[in-house]
């Protein structure tokens, strides 16, 4: 795979000094997704740091599922993942699940416990929390938290033989309750939830918390630099407590950077739930989503997405990346790769009136002028076509150049034609535009006699393929929200547009996921769900234009 390398970062930076100093021999690197949602464009900023990252130094990575949570963790999600790290053009290492640990973190939080580091708690969820105090108190200390070893190991051993309710106790870390850090102030480490698992099934009533499973995980498996984002800052020396006080051989260092955030899209795995849950969208690979397998859909590649991840490069602040610079980096790819092919969005019918009936001619065509090796194909021309409604005006502003009564224009890849007549049905609407066509104005044969301004594109009636086009805008207006207000409020009513209309015949076997450019309307997709033996269905990618210029 080509491993764009080039740009350096800090991440990049520690783990060269790590390996010069001989703090570390090799890079192992993980990514950890927790199987509750399917895996969206932040998540592959994450995979293609760590991945290239380990790939750089001959290091490896892991794929691993910190499925700590069995209450919103799914097998569907566990496969979708994997799917799309796949797609991405990642492969893993090992293939890990963190419930695979359970028994080894059990007991690390029984060693913790007899080192007098971990304790039994009662307070019910809502006591801790008003016990840990805030940002300018200190907490204060549970009743609890100077129960005996003998009375905790006792207590923790009920705990997982299923001997109380959820959230009747905890199992707490014994660290300091008058910490700066709110997190060190003895941070719930074990909870009982009476759930079955997706991996474990019934086997465990007790789960490790996040703080104290991925620490232990990181530790298992040799990761030498844990990339996370940065809200878990404040939690590094939790992170690095945990490792030391449960004697953990190895080290991993938790390294934080900033989160993915685009502009006119959500990005949380629990607001994108909602969106399927609420019916808002399709399914989680709906083409509006930023999952992978919406990006997917929609007509994205891997080469694109990477190309974007490395792009916005890694740092240690947040900021809010335009999601047109996503956009750029699709229409750079496929500007090579995708053929450019004629299709009409919104049909009417022309007439060419002095061309013969039932002649058929073919035209040949460049796939691509930009990338030969894509070769040409042949466009059957005949005397009735169709147009897009929007190539035609009866009366027209000034500088409309396309197609109306009594104007020339050319059709691409064909001939001059100039509109004589507009048929109408007793509604008033345009029924048939009656044109004439020039012989001498044969693409490809030098024709220098007058010029037109407009060019327009068609397909031949009798051989165009019917199509559905399916037409997406931002599925959220706005970034920001109105106080009382949730992002739910700002969903565009308008984010998909359906048309029906007709490709030229090339593409009448088109397989789900090829891509075209459709001249004048941007790039497509065959929609893989709802692609038909009868019907083609396309999803438009992204227009060709955009205002938006990458700073290179
Ligand atoms: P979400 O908030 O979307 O649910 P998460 O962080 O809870 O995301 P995880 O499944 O825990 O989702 O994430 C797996 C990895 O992906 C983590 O290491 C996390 O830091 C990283 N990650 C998640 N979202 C982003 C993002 N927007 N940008 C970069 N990395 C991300
Ligand atoms: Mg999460």
């Amino acid at each position: 795979m080509e491993n764009n390398n080039a740009s350096s970062n800090f991440i990049k930076n520690i783990v060269i000094e790590d390996l010069k100093s001989g703090k570390r021999k090799e890079v192992i690197t993980r990514f950890p997704p927790e199987p509750n949602g399917y895996l969206h464009i932040g998540h592959a900023k994450s995979i293609t740091l760590n991945f290239e990252l380990a790939d750089e130094f001959n290091g490896r990575t892991n794929l691993r599922f910190d499925d700590t949570n069995p209450i919103k963790e799914d097998t569907e999600y566990v496969e979708s993942i994997k799917e799309d790290v796949r797609w991405l053009g990642f492969e893993w290492d090992g293939l890990y699940f963190a419930s695979d640990y359970f028994e080894e973190m059990y007991k690390r939080a029984v060693l913790l416990i007899k080192k007098g580091k971990a304790y039994v708690c009662d307070l019910s969820p809502e006591e801790i929390r008003e016990y840990r105090g805030t940002l300018t108190e200190p907490g204060k200390e549970s009743p609890y938290r100077n129960r005996t070893v003998e009375e905790n190991l006792d207590l923790f051993e009920r705990m997982k033989n299923g001997e109380f309710k959820d959230g009747e106790k905890v199992l707490r870390a014994k660290i300091d309750m008058a910490s700066p850090n709110i997190n060190m102030r003895d941070p719930v480490i074990y909870r009982i939830a009476h759930a079955t698992h997706h991996n474990t099934g019934d086997k465990w009533c007790i789960y490790p918390m996040y703080d104290f499973a991925h620490p232990i995980e990181d530790a298992i498996e040799g990761i030498t630099h844990s990339i996370c984002t940065l809200e878990f800052e404040d939690h590094r020396p939790l992170y690095d407590w945990v490792i030391r006080e449960c004697e953990m051989e190895n080290q991993p260092q938790q390294i934080e950077f900033a989160r993915l955030n685009l502009t006119n899209t959500v990005m949380s795995k629990r607001k994108l739930k909602l969106l399927v849950d609420e019916g808002i969208v399709d399914a989680w690979d709906d083409p509006r989503m930023p999952t992978i397998s919406g990006l997917r859909r929609r007509g994205y590649t891997p080469e694109a997405i990477r190309n974007f991840c490395r792009a916005i490069g890694v740092s240690k602040s947040n900021s809010l990346v335009d999601v047109a610079m996503l956009e750029h980096f699709i229409r750079e790819d496929l500007k090579i790769k995708a053929p450019r092919t004629m299709g009409v969005l919104r049909p009417i019918k022309v007439v060419i009136t002095n061309y013969p009936e039932g002649k058929v001619e073919m035209l040949e065509a460049e796939n691509n002028q930009d990338n030969l090796e894509l070769g040409k194909r042949q466009i059957p021309f005949s005397r009735e076509l169709y147009i897009d409604a929007e190539d035609f005006m009866e009366n027209p502003p000034k500088k409309y150049f396309r197609l109306f009564p009594g104007n020339e224009v050319r059709l691409k890849h064909a001939y001059f034609i100039k509109c004589n007549e507009v048929i109408k049905d007793e509604n008033g609407n345009i029924k048939e535009i009656h044109c004439t066509y020039d012989p001498e104005t044969k693409s490809g044969t030098g024709f220098t006699g007058r010029k037109v301004k407009g060019t327009i594109h068609w397909v031949s009636a009798q051989h165009a393929v019917p199509a559905e086009f399916r037409l997406y805008n931002s599925l959220i207006l706005d970034d920001e929200q109105e106080e009382g207000k949730t992002f739910l409020d700002n969903i565009n009513p308008n984010s998909l547009e359906i048309t029906q209309g007709f490709v030229e015949p090339f593409m009448k076997n088109a397989k789900p996921n090829d891509k075209f450019q459709l001249v004048r309307h941007g790039y497509f997709n065959v929609d893989p769900k709802y692609t038909t033996k009868d019907k083609l269905v396309f999803n438009r990618t992204v227009s060709l234009k955009s205002s938006f210029k990458i700073q290179q």
